[in-house]
C-alpha cells in the first residue's frame, strides 16, 4: 500500500501558537493555568497540555480569582473580556491574529454604518467570538438559502465578514449570493479563510488526483478537518475522519493501493505517524509526501511571553 501525505497538513500558526502561549504560561506562572474552552479542537493537544498543568473550562466563572487565563485560538466575545477585565483575570489572548482581523474588518464595516453579515457555521465559538466582538447585531447565514431568507430589505447597506475555516467553493457561491441579493455590499471576497485553510483544501484536492482513499486526522468538533473531508467526498474518493490510528477501519483500505493521509490545522503531526502505524499493522506500507506549498508562517507571541 501507498501511503501519500498531503503537503500541507497538520498545524497551522495560528494553532502552534495558541499552544505555545499555554506551555510558556504554565513555565512563566506555574500551575494552574485556567484555558477557556479547548485550546485548539483536538483532544489529544488538550490531554497534553493538561497533563503539563493547564486546566480547560468552559466560561470564566469556573476560573478562580487572580487564575491565569488563556483565551482559546478561535477567539471571544466583547462580553467575556469585559468579564475577565472586571474580575482583574491576567489573561493571555490567543486568539489567532487572523481571527482578530476579520474582528478588526467586521468592526470597522459597522463603524462605517453597515449592516454586517457573517458567513459561517452556528455554534461554533469562532462564530460567536466574531459576533460578539463587532458591538452591533450581526446576521449570520451558512448557505444560499440562508441568504435567501434574510429580512433586510434589499437596498440596506450591507458588509460580509467571513468564518475562518469554511469550504472555499461554498463560501463563493454564498457570496455570490449575498452579492445578487444586496445592491449595496462590500466585503473581502475569500480573503478572510486563512491560508492554512485554504492551502490544505488545495492539498487535499490535489490528493484526490492519486487517492484511492482519503483519512483525515482531526477532531469531530474540527471546522477545518471536517472540510477537509468533504472536499474528498465531493471529489468522489471516500473520506473518513479519524482521531488517530485506533479509529481506523480495515475495511476503508484493504485492497486499496494508494491511500492519501492529511491532517486538519489542529491536529499534531505525531498522530499522523500513529495513523502510518496503524495501516502498517493492515499491509506493508510505503510513504511518500507529495509536493506542495511550503508554509512560512509564523505568529508573535504576546508581549509578556516573549524570551
Ligand atoms: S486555521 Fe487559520 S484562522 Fe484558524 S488558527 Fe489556524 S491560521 Fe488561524
Amino acid at each position: 500500500m501507498r501511503v501519500v501525505l498531503a503537503q500541507p497538513r497538520g498545524f497551522c500558526a495560528g494553532v502552534v501558537r495558541a499552544i505555545d502561549i499555554v506551555e510558556r504560561a504554565l513555565e512563566k506562572y506555574g500551575e494552574p493555568v485556567y484555558v477557556r474552552h479547548e485550546i485548539v479542537h483536538n483532544r489529544h493537544v488538550v490531554e497534553t497540555l493538561k497533563n503539563k498543568g493547564a486546566r480547560f473550562v468552559e466560561e470564566l466563572d469556573e476560573i478562580p480569582d487572580g487564575a491565569v487565563t488563556v483565551f482559546s485560538a478561535h477567539g471571544v466575545p466583547q462580553t467575556v473580556v469585559q468579564e475577565a477585565v472586571h474580575r482583574g483575570l491576567p489573561v493571555l489572548d490567543a486568539t489567532c491574529p487572523l481571527v482578530s482581523k476579520v474582528h478588526s474588518q467586521g468592526k470597522r464595516y459597522v463603524g462605517n454604518g453597515r449592516m454586517l453579515i457573517l458567513i459561517g457555521h452556528a455554534g461554533h465559538p469562532e462564530v460567536e467570538g466574531t459576533m460578539g466582538q463587532v458591538g452591533a447585531p450581526v446576521a449570520l447565514v451558512q448557505s444560499e438559502k440562508d441568504v435567501e431568507a434574510l429580512a433586510i430589505p434589499r437596498e440596506t447597506p450591507v458588509a460580509y465578514v467571513t468564518q475562518t475555516t469554511l469550504s472555499i467553493d461554498d463560501t463563493r457561491t454564498v457570496i455570490a449570493a449575498l452579492k445578487r441579493r444586496f445592491t449595496d455590499i462590500v466585503g473581502p471576497d475569500i480573503t478572510d479563510i486563512c491560508y492554512a485553510t485554504q492551502n490544505r483544501q488545495s492539498a487535499v484536492r490535489e490528493l484526490c488526483r492519486v487517492a484511492d482513499v482519503i483519512l483525515v486526522v482531526g477532531a469531530k468538533n474540527s471546522s477545518n478537518s471536517n472540510r477537509l473531508r468533504e472536499i474528498g467526498i465531493e471529489e468522489g474518493v471516500p473520506s473518513y475522519l479519524i482521531n488517530d490510528g485506533s479509529e481506523l477501519r480495515a475495511e476503508w483500505v484493504q485492497g486499496k493501493e494508494v491511500v492519501g493521509l492529511t491532517a486538519g490545522a489542529s491536529a499534531p503531526e505525531e498522530l499522523v505517524r500513529h495513523v502510518i502505524e496503524a495501516l502498517g499493522r493492515i499491509e506493508d506500507v510505503e510513504v511518500e509526501q507529495m509536493d506542495g506549498k511550503k508554509e512560512h508562517i509564523e505568529f508573535r507571541l504576546p508581549a509578556e511571553l516573549r524570551a
